[in-house]
């Protein structure tokens, strides 16, 4: 199970010729940051518009992409809901999309509901859409400028319209957003991968309260909103991003090699390295394992093969229908008899999943299973609606029921408690000194608050 369950990826490209072929590319190169529904509208004299449940490639087709005529256009992939979506407004029609979690959505509802104002479900996205379109009366940067006053969570968005594509982040930057470029084409999206395999040079990441036009001009910053301090989810870097990714300047691959080489360094400081082989949970796992074999010098072995073609285990509607999907997607192999295993991953949420993998190791006939975990142990609940995990769920909060930061002497005592639950020899956590330094980036600019409760606020 995992921590981030809820996720979605924006692209949006302006082009000296028809884009939906570029979109379509742009979105398949973030189909990691949502399965369940993607959408394309273009701008051509009007929005065009399509949207699918399921994924891009699946679904597309050649003939769908040629009636999305135009030259510039935003895409969506998603966990949650259909994007983007389309609105004929009074200065004429426009389309968005997002990537984030509006927490206050329930009292925001209300509030407009109460003033007459109808939805179709009540998603986010209407959520959103209504706020640009209504309190910016016509202005879309006024309307961008006002969700930072209304929206209580995270969001980086991008807006189709006549005069080019806005695109924005919240004023905390906790979704990444990055720009890029070539001749022919300018590019905002989520995530740098999809830059970089579109061959196209990286032109900088857009600023926590930053409001970009993107249009035959390229990038104009079109309005900055205050932004009280930066706090990027740092999950991003231990696991929700592509390792082929770079945000806010810094490698993914190289902040979960640095995380895996923490555990590693604390496993040889402690003198209690005894393995054959570390090894990845894929594909989560992968960077800190190659980390934690750079540091230690213990060879590095896939101990589960990979299913590509299973489904993800949560769209499975049964606990049973989920298990089975789960083994189909992870197969042990045999290699791993007798030998001492250094497993690792990205996060324990409940345990459930961590303890499953566990067992087949040791139902394979691993001798020793210790698990090494990139991420400090969750302790609360996100407070941004990018996890949408209960307290109750997390494992460490069934050992520690205080609400201050670890201690090392706690940690090791829940360390002990969780490998005692999970059936392993051992398990290591990284602390939250190390992990910030191993993300290499600024404590401050960081939000870890399902870590340590601290909520980023006004500095
Ligand atoms: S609390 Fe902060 S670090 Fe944790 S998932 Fe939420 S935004 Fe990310």
């Amino acid at each position: 199970m995992k921590f981030i369950e809820e996720n979605c990826g924006v692209f949006g490209i302006y082009s000296k010729k028809a884009c939906a072929d570029d979109i379509y590319q742009g979105l398949d190169f973030l189909q990691h940051r949502g399965q369940e529904y993607c959408g394309i509208s273009t701008f051509d004299t009007e929005i065009n518009h399509i949207t699918h449940h399921g994924r891009v490639t699946n679904l597309f087709t050649g003939e769908e992409l040629r009636r999305l005529t135009g030259t510039w256009g935003i895409g969506h992939v998603s966990l949650r809901d259909r994007q983007p979506m389309k609105w004929l407004t009074r200065t004429g029609e426009i389309a968005v999309a997002f990537s984030g979690n509006v927490i206050n959505s329930d009292a925001l509802l209300e509030d407009m509901m109460n003033r007459g104002k109808s939805f179709y479900k009540g998603y986010d996205i209407e959520i959103i859409s209504k706020i640009i379109i209504e309190e910016g009366e016509g202005n879309i940067m006024n309307g961008i400028s006002a969700l930072s006053q209304k929206i209580k969570g995270s969001y980086s968005l991008v807006v189709l319209t006549a005069e080019g594509i806005y695109a924005s982040r919240d004023t905390y930057g906790f979704r990444p957003l990055i720009l890029g470029q070539d001749s022919e084409r300018f590019v905002v999206c989520s995530e740098s991968r999809a830059l970089q395999n579109m061959d196209m040079e990286i032109v900088r990441d857009v600023a926590p309260g930053e409001i970009v036009l993107i249009n035959d001009k390229g990038f104009q910053t079109a309005g900055q909103i205050d932004s009280p301090r930066r706090a990027h989810c740092a999950f991003e870097w231990a696991y929700t991003a592509s390792i082929d990714s770079i945000i806010d300047g810094v490698y993914v691959q190289e902040a979960r090699n640095n995380l895996g080489e923490s555990l590693a360094q604390r496993d040889i400081d402690e003198g209690t390295v005894a393995a054959n082989i570390v090894a990845p949970v894929p594909m989560s796992g992968v960077g800190h394992a190659l980390g934690y074999h750079r540091r230690s010098g213990i060879s590095y072995q896939d101990v589960f093969l990979y299913n590509r073609y299973a489904d993800r285990s949560y769209t499975q509607i049964t606990q049973l229908a989920r298990e089975k999907m789960a083994k189909r997607k992870l197969s042990v192999l045999p290699y791993v008899k007798g030998k001492n295993v250094i497993l690792c991953d990205d996060s324990i949420v409940r345990g459930t999943q961590i303890l499953n993998k566990v067992k087949d190791l040791k139902k394979a006939g691993a001798k020793e299973v210790h698990v090494r975990i990139a991420c400090p142990p969750l302790m609360y609940p996100c407070a941004f609606g990018i996890s949408t995990r209960s307290g109750g769920e997390l494992i460490a909060r069934k050992h520690i029921t205080t609400g201050d930061i670890l201690s090392m002497e706690q940690l090791v005592d829940l360390e002990a408690w969780v490998a005692r639950t999970i059936g392993a020899d051992s398990v290591k956590f990284n602390t939250i000194d190390a992990f910030v330094a191993s993300l290499l980036i600024p404590r401050e600019s960081l939000c870890l608050q399902c870590f340590d409760g601290i909520v980023p606020s006004r500095t």
